[in-house]
């Protein structure tokens, strides 16, 4: 995690822009809950918690520095707030979501499965493509596997009738 502050600090540098210590704090944090999705008020509340004398404004403008310099992505996923996500090391675009309409649950495909479709966008709409967003919404699997609340409760009523 060190290593990798080191080179968005130095991907910073390039762009003329210090890591500053609330900056850094910000950094960490999005490092850190690497997998949530935090939209702006979540990383300010897991900032204040390591730089107490933060303001709100300080970090949704580092947020979006950090947009501008394609360290973090901004995305929203239906419900109306902006979620922050790291960018992966490497990758040339975006990564993929999965969001789970049952408990709304966010999964992560780091591979680009649209390198086909690019293709033919880059081809029939001489279209050069910089990025994409893909976000799958349905059911994931761990809400596949767990039975409703409803079957569940009938599969109780139907264990009572029988004792
Ligand atoms: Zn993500
Ligand atoms: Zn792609
Ligand atoms: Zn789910």
């Amino acid at each position: 995690m060190e290593n990798r502050l080191e080179r968005i600090k130095k991907q910073m540098h390039a762009q003329s822009y210090k890591l500053t210590p609330q900056r850094e704090a910000t950094v960490m944090v999005l490092l850190e809950h690497e997998e949530d999705h935090l939209s702006a008020e979540d990383v300010y509340l897991l900032v204040k918690e390591k730089a107490p004398e933060i303001g709100l404004a300080t970090v949704y403008r580092t947020l979006e520095l950090l947009t501008e310099l394609n360290v973090v992505d901004k995305i929203n996923f239906g419900d109306g707030v902006s979620r922050f996500d790291l960018r992966k090391e490497g990758a040339n675009h975006f990564h993929h979501h999965l969001v789970c309409i049952e408990c709304g649950a966010v999964d992560e495909i780091t591979e680009d499965l649209l390198g086909d479709v690019e293709a033919v966008v880059e081809r029939d709409f001489s279209f050069k493509i910089k990025d994409h967003r893909l976000t799958f919404h349905g059911i994931c699997y761990r809400c596949q596997e767990q039975p409703s609340q409803e079957q569940h409760s009938q599969g109780s009523k139907q264990l009572n009738e029988q004792m």
